[in-house]
């Protein structure tokens, strides 16, 4: 069925980048034989999930939405991927994105345009805008993403969504192509708060091939999920993270589901993280420093393509003709400003002040979690924009992350969860639940209580 509505819909919505119906259904079926032969496969067994691209898939090309890695074919699974897998879960295909995960609208992608199905003049959200809009058109039930700063929880925002960042290390980054690896983390989209957690919770846990994994237990997100109550939680409405800029419509559902958690008990609490104010600035310090190193993995000798190596130019010149074609305009933007960030002369100045913010950051969280047991705010500044709204201005993209970028900084748990629709134009509003490092369950827990 899911296969059936992708070929119905996905010329609009141009969610997916790769579809392998056949690969699918055979899955499907070999599901089928374990479960006869009485293998148990857990909750998820034989529910079918789209991948963003990101995630290295041994029957599927993997390309981040890069000509780089136009039809490059992995051979073998992320753990994300192979845990899913392991676990029954059926592989519809792989999602668009923005290229090598940095942007927030997935116009980055050098493959297609992917359209929100509330309103397909409007962006998904990005960088894992392909698995929001896939979930949201009704074309899977559940997809991955990659969050470095905002990639999960602005998409799932902005198209009405259940989408979570795990505490970094709490999901493996191995397979997983490198943007920002101090950053970078896989987590789940959904449509409901237990279905998310059950997703976090069937590909999330310590492994060996990740050397940042977490080697501590899963928090018990699904109980979590399924319990739901608030009474007598502390919650904090972190005042940086609202002010005039943001849209009206967001602002008024964001404040209607405080009272709401007030009403069920909770007791809500004004706090200031005054360093979130440079969050934004160290973010676009630190994740392109970490890309420019990541992507020099893109030679044209190792990966894909391979542009002008007729024997007549040298490895450097190869090197540079591929890396001017096969990279799009944005990578080419964090490239150089990592490059320069990290160049001797200016690391202290650029790279090394920036890192000095993500410390402060992180204690404003130590801060405020010594006080609360959880942080709030909207998701995103405002409700998703038109298609070429903002492309061609870097700075305004880049505030789409204003409020999610903190908890990538300081490495803790971090979900959106769906409050309602903006009056003034209809679409999907975002409420973000921070919860300190391995207390994911208590993002769900306060989820469920908003859903
Ligand atoms: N939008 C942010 C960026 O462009 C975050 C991307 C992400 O989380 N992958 O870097």
């Amino acid at each position: 069925a899911y296969l059936d509505r992708i070929e119905a819909v996905d010329g609009d919505i141009n969610a997916f980048l790769h579809v392998r119906r056949e690969t699918a259904l055979a899955q499907a079926r070999d599901v089928d034989a374990r479960l006869a032969r009485g293998e148990e496969l857990g909750p998820l067994a034989g529910v079918p999930i789209a991948h963003k691209d990101v995630f290295t898939t041994s029957d599927m090309p993997t390309t981040a939405a890069s000509k780089m890695l136009e039809d490059w074919q992995p051979p073998y699974d992320a753990t994300v991927t192979a845990r899913l897998r392991e676990a029954g879960l059926v592989i519809l295909g792989k999602t668009n994105m923005d290229e090598f995960a940095m942007g927030s609208s997935t116009e980055n992608s050098a493959y297609k345009v992917t359209r929100n199905p509330w309103d397909t003049a409007r962006i998904p959200g990005g960088s894992s805008g392909g698995s929001s809009a896939a979930v949201a058109a009704f074309e899977a039930p559940l997809a991955t993403g990659t969050d470095t700063g905002g990639s999960i929880r602005q998409p799932a925002a902005v198209c009405g969504l259940v989408g979570g960042k795990p505490t970094y290390g709490g999901s493996s980054r191995y397979g997983l192509i490198a943007f920002a690896s101090s950053l970078d983390t896989p987590g789940p989209f959904a449509r409901n708060v237990l279905d998310a957690a059950m997703l976090h919770e069937a590909f999330s846990g310590h492994d060996p091939r990740d050397s940042t994994s977490v080697d501590a237990p899963v928090p018990a997100v699904v109980e979590a999920a399924r319990n739901g109550e608030v009474e007598g939680l502390t919650i904090g409405v972190v005042k940086e993270l609202d002010n005039d800029g943001f849209q009206e419509g967001v602002r008024r559902r964001f404040r209607e589901t405080v009272e709401l958690l007030e009403s069920l008990g909770a007791k809500v609490v004004e706090v200031s993280c005054p360093s979130f104010d440079a969050a934004l600035s160290a973010y676009y310090l630190i994740a392109p420093s970490e890309a420019s190193s990541n992507l020099a993995r893109f030679d044209a000798m190792r990966y894909g393509l391979r542009v002008g190596d007729d024997g007549s130019r040298s490895a450097e010149e190869v090197m540079s003709l591929t890396r001017a074609q096969g990279f799009g305009p944005e990578v080419k933007r964090r490239i150089m400003l990592g490059t320069y960030a990290l160049s001797s002369g200016y690391y202290d100045a650029y790279y090394g002040s920036a890192q000095q913010v993500r410390t402060l950051i992180k204690r404003d969280f130590d801060a405020a979690f010594e006080n609360v047991d959880v942080l709030v705010s909207p998701t995103t500044p405002s409700t998703a924009f038109p298609i070429g709204e903002r492309s061609d201005d870097p700075v305004s993209m880049y505030l789409a992350d204003l409020c999610t970028i903190p908890s990538n900084l300081a490495g803790n748990a971090s979900l959106s969860v769906p409050c309602g629709t903006a009056p003034e134009d209809g679409m999907p509003v975002g409420f973000q639940i921070m919860a300190p490092a391995l207390a994911d369950d208590r993002t769900y827990r306060v989820a469920a209580a908003v859903e």
